[in-house]
């Protein structure tokens, strides 16, 4: 490849995983594998200065300010830092910095893995705190800080401006606990400590913000209207004694000592409440900073050591499919016990089918794993030199492991889904969604029941909701009596629901409630959609190719037909509510004069004739309505002359759309 090519290439696939990290929350590589690869893209643009353009990822600092939260241009610019990651670089700078200042002293800082903010106060008060956004211009999310507890919201004996810059971060255990509780709820999990915590930050409503609990550090000071300092390691404690929880901050003359500390750190890492990517060394003094300047991006004072990831070789004994409460199976390398970042590693997650297929990844590989700022290790690369013999390509599970169905991929992304109707894993979910408001719409049946029906071995599917005994259910945790006779009598009005509800219940993929109601429509019973083919599927409006399918196959499982044998078993209602569309104009004599734009003559004529009405070339007194397009000629002026109704295009459609 060419070295054109190859920077173009390099920056789209920065480009995207920038989009996944800043925009989605949901980054797809470590850090680490991020910075060497801007790193390669820095290297081939600086042979080749010529080619850089301004909306290279190399010329940008950070994320993009979104829309929801209104705008903050910094005061100061909350600027980047330089990375070293080897010792000839961290050598490279002591050297830059000592051409200029003489025997300088290094404050030494972990590197939070966080959240940049910048936070205002004024007269001691706090009155705003904004992100970094792209170190110009972040986001206003004052409200969102005000609920982190370690932010002093009013300082003593305050100066009258200051603005501090400090990281924001979601403390490791308190990380633990979010997933475990999003797993709970069936929600999707967060990949990381700093992407949950950017996440409850720019969460629009403080509330939740407020039940993320985040945490602070406090690392610099962007302005200050008061006391003056000689270095930063005296306006760090300055800011301590003003109650801000500011980041350790040791002080070294000696180049050797700087190493120690930053290998120390390295090592002891997993023991500080936030993770850290790296330890990042400052010059003291504050007059040799104002000498030395910046660059554009980062100052040329500061460097951040970064942390390669902790890596080690393992064999894969085992892959393993666990199906989550949103059927999606997930595969999961069982691998020899390893030692990595502080605890002993069984397993590693393999993300989907995609991620197994691109690596090539199989059974009895001996493979890399890594714990990169997230808490499950992750199966990084094959070694393809130790494969053992026989090895053959993994092959992923055509049926679901725990309840037999067929699974199916995602038209639009990576996951593949267990298609099953009664699949125990996702049954709290499946039944949930039966009981919702758009679907079957059964007060009282919230997750929280649902579970406990489950949990009690009431329920084993949707199907055993209309068995139910409300004496059993009366029993149940926070249920009695009362709640349990309404949950019966509301089970008992949504067996009328009719057959648009409950398709929507029934969870198909595809088949949303506009759908639904179009096959309820069309079919009128349960019985005659479940009689159809895919082409008399098709032929239905808003039915494509992938939509019938989808039914078809949903109706052929036995899980389903289990279910609608209960279903029936029970009473609840399998006919439309819908009218069928055959009759809607029956009756009804339309004359059709001018040109329309979104129908021909004749398909004017075949539509309103669908609908059972008459459509004649006359105007008369037995004539319903004048339909009058552009241009209209004599009938529209008989029609004005006997008092006909007239209808504009428009009105048209709408009759024609109008639900009956
Ligand atoms: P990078 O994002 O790799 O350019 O590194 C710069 C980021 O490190 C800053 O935006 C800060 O958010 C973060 N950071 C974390 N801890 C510190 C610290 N002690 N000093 C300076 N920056 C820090």
């Amino acid at each position: 490849m060419d070295f054109q090519a190859q920077i173009q290439q390099y920056r789209q696939t920065l480009e995207e995983w920038n989009h996944r990290y800043y925009d989605l929350d949901a980054p797809v590589v470590s850090d680490y594998e991020y910075d060497m690869l801007l790193r390669k893209l820095e290297q081939l643009e600086q042979e080749h200065p010529e080619l850089i353009t301004p909306d290279s990822p190399t010329q940008r600092v950070g994320g993009q300010a979104l829309d929801a939260f209104r705008q903050v241009r910094h005061e100061v610019p909350l600027q980047s830092l330089q990375d070293v990651f080897e010792p000839s670089e961290l050598a490279a700078f002591f050297q830059r910095v000592g051409q200029q200042v003489q025997s300088p002293a290094w404050v030494l800082e972990p590197k939070v893995d966080g959240l940049s903010v910048a936070l205002e106060y004024e007269d001691g008060v706090f009155v705003r705190g904004a992100t970094r956004g792209d170190g110009q211009v972040g986001e206003d999310v004052t409200e969102n800080l005000r609920t982190v507890r370690s932010i002093p919201l009013r300082l003593e004996g305050a100066p009258r401006r200051l603005i501090v810059r400090g990281e924001c971060y979601m403390a490791r255990t308190v990380f633990q606990h979010l997933n475990a509780r999003r797993e709970e709820e069936g929600k999707p999990l967060m990949a990381n400590p700093r992407n949950a915590a950017a996440g409850s930050l720019r969460q629009l409503d403080p509330r939740i913000a407020a039940r993320r609990r985040l945490d602070c550090v406090i690392f610099n000071i962007q302005l200050i209207d008061g006391p003056s300092f000689e270095t930063d390691s005296a306006a760090l404690d300055y800011l301590a004694s003003l109650g801000f929880p500011v980041i350790e901050h040791p002080v070294f003359r000696r180049e050797e000592e700087v190493s120690a500390w930053i290998a120390r750190l390295g090592e002891e890492r997993e023991r500080y409440p936030f993770e850290i990517d790296g330890a990042v060394v400052k010059l003291d003094s504050l007059a040799g900073r104002a000498l030395l300047g910046e660059t554009a991006k980062f100052p040329r004072w500061a460097a951040a050591w970064k942390y390669p990831p902790e890596q080690k070789e393992t064999v894969v004994q085992d892959i393993v499919i666990q199906v989550g409460r949103t059927g999606v199976l997930t595969p999961k390398a069982v691998v020899a016990p390893v030692r990595l970042a502080g605890t002993t590693v069984t397993n590693a997650t393999l993300h989907n089918q995609d991620f197994i297929a691109e690596r090539d990844i199989r059974i009895g590989d001996t493979v890399i794993v890594q714990k990169a700022g997230e808490i499950i290790p992750q199966v990084v690369s094959v070694v393809a030199g130790k494969r053992p013999d026989g090895a053959v390509p993994y092959q992923f599970p055509q049926a679901c492991p725990v309840c037999g169905a067929p699974v199916r991929r995602d038209e639009d992304g990576a996951a593949i889904r267990c298609t099953g109707a009664e699949c125990p894993a996702q049954l709290a979910r499946t039944i949930t969604h039966f009981a919702s408001r758009s679907a079957m719409d059964i007060e009282g049946l919230g997750p929280a029941v649902v579970q406990s029906l489950l949990e009690e071995g009431l329920i084993r599917s949707a199907a055993d909701l209309y068995t139910l005994d409300p004496q059993r259910v009366a029993q149940l945790d926070g249920m009695g009596e009362r709640s349990a006779a309404k949950l019966q009598a509301a089970l008992e009005a949504s067996k009328s629901r009719g057959l648009a509800r409950l398709l929507t219940a029934f969870g198909i993929r595809q088949v949303g409630e506009k759908a639904a109601q179009t096959l309820s429509r069309t079919f009128q019973t349960l019985d005659a959609l479940m009689q159809a083919g895919e082409e008399e599927l098709t032929a239905v409006e808003d039915v494509g190719a992938i939509t019938a399918r989808s039914l078809t196959e949903w109706f052929a499982a036995p899980q389903s037909q289990h279910l609608i044998a209960a279903l029936r078993a029970a009473g609840v209602s399998f006919a439309s509510r819908e009218a069928p569309r055959g009759d809607a104009l029956a009756g009804k004599t339309f004359v059709l004069t001018g040109t329309l734009e979104r129908y021909s003559r004749a398909e004017a004529k075949r539509l309103l004739e669908a609908q059972g009405a008459k459509v004649a070339g006359s105007v008369s007194k037995k004539t319903s309505y004048v339909v009058a397009g552009e241009a209209a000629g004599s009938k529209l002026t008989r029609a004005q002359a006997l008092g006909i109704p007239i209808l504009s295009e428009e009105e048209l459609t709408a009759l024609l759309e109008q639900e009956t």
